[in-house]
């Protein structure tokens, strides 16, 4: 008997398990993968991602690694070039956009050395219940052996199709289609650890320095341009870059591609219900949203912090268990429905405005501003906030059209 079952071990469920296991609980951690290992990601980890990291004392084992710290992002809306770091509460200045086989590693190990019990290459199949209530799990392992574990709570931290959500009839609260779709690739030879943003004429693309001298480069599109980009993949994203920015398409026809390219046009964003009789959702299992925001590692674990706190108060008995998770579904929803809503409107992908380009014009005249705008992508400023009216009506009047 456990106290938490956590199915899916990447950044909702590891950290969860962590923090259960930091807490004395006793936690089976299961993923169907084994670790290290890869998955889909543009791997950049905004302020909010790092000050948990830090506060779980796991970033030292980042700046360990061959990951170069990124100090710096340059972004380009059409011909408006703004320059800076995306502003953050906790005064972060640096970041990591590590390999998922790295930055997976080092949770997977957290929750481990936490003393979570750790069981990779099982696939989750079904959950057990008593009446209404989960109470644990029927899994099995590579080799075909299904077994039982109980617990008093089974967390569903595996990802957005969710097998938990599946079997619990978890439903979908706000749902959205999906409005982009994406390929990636990792190149060697481009340099400079900077992150890189280009939005130009309905394509974004973007480069992030990682591990072992690579860089990964990223190319956003419009969701119905899917199967015609599919048709040629090398051919349309070399044609992207090269629409978006002559310079970076020589500089990456000059490196190497080191691996095959990853795409999706998978991508919807919603919300499912998080929480119910014995069991809870986190990550991106329980709200997913476009990538164009590179919200998700830091929502999954802001959920992770979150939901160990709500089951630590149900499992100490500080609060009823179902209250507190009542309570873990309502703050997530609260936090994280102001960026869901920018997030979709960011994944529009609507070709900047002369008034827009008259603002970034702007915005670029303050460093302050510069990186507050930054932050809206970043998760760290929110839209109603950076865009009210006073906001925007100081910005104008620094700006250099109002001193021509
Ligand atoms: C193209 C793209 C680019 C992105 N770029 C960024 C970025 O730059 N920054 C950022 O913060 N986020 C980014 N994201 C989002 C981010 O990768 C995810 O939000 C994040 O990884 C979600 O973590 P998770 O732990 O909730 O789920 P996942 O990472 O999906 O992990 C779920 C785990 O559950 C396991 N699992 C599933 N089913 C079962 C089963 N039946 N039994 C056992 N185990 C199971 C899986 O094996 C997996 O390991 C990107 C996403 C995409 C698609």
């Amino acid at each position: 008997m456990y106290d938490a079952i956590v199915v899916g071990a990447r950044c909702a469920g590891s950290t969860t398990a962590m923090l259960l296991a930091r807490q004395g609980y006793k936690v089976l951690l299961v993923d169907k993968a084994t670790f290290p290992s890869d998955t889909m990601s543009t791997l950049y980890l905004h302020p909010t991602a790092m000050t948990l990291l830090e506060r779980w004392g796991l970033v030292e084992q980042l700046r360990a690694g061959n990951a170069p710290a990124i100090r710096q992002w340059v972004a380009r809306f059409d011909d408006v070039l703004l320059t800076g770091f995306p502003w953050s509460p906790d005064g972060v200045t640096e970041s990591f956009a590590p390999r998922r086989t790295v930055l997976d590693k080092i949770l997977v190990d957290g929750a481990a050395s936490a003393g979570a019990v750790l069981r990779e290459g099982v696939v989750f199949e079904d959950v057990l219940r008593a009446g209404d209530v989960v109470t644990g799990v029927r899994c099995r392992t590579k080799a075909g052996v299904t077994f039982e574990e109980r617990a008093r709570v089974v967390v569903g931290a595996d990802g957005l199709r969710s097998p938990v959500a599946e079997a619990v009839g978890a439903s979908r609260t706000v749902d959205r289609p999906s409005l982009t779709c994406a390929y990636y690739a990792f190149y060697s030879g481009l340099g400079e650890p900077v992150c890189s943003m280009y939005a130009r004429a309905r394509r974004w693309v973007a480069t992030f320095p990682t591990n072992d001298g690579l860089s990964l480069v990223y190319v956003g599109l419009p969701h119905a341009e899917f199967p015609a980009f599919k048709a040629d993949i090398e051919g349309n994203f070399l044609a992207t870059l090269e629409a978006v920015s002559a310079e970076l398409a020589a500089r990456v026809r000059a490196g190497k591609r080191e691996e095959r390219f990853v795409g999706t046009a998978d991508l919807p964003g919603f919300f499912r219900r998080a929480h119910g009789a014995g069991w809870a959702l986190v990550g991106d299992a329980g709200y997913h949203k476009d990538p164009c925001t590179a919200q998700g590692m830091s929502d999954a674990f802001r959920g992770a912090d979150q939901l160990a706190s709500a089951i630590d108060d149900g499992l100490s008995g500080k609060k009823p268990l179902q209250n507190a998770l009542a309570e873990y579904e309502q703050r997530r929803n609260e936090r994280a429905m102001p960026m869901f809503e920018w997030t979709c409107r960011v994944a529009e992908m609507k070709p900047l405005s002369p008034k827009m380009a008259s603002l970034l014009a702007a915005i670029k005249v303050s460093q302050e501003d510069t990186n507050r705008f930054l932050g809206l992508n970043a998760g760290t400023v929110l839209a109603p906030e950076f865009f009210a009216p006073d906001n925007i009506a100081r910005i104008l009047a620094a700006g250099p059209a109002a001193s021509s």
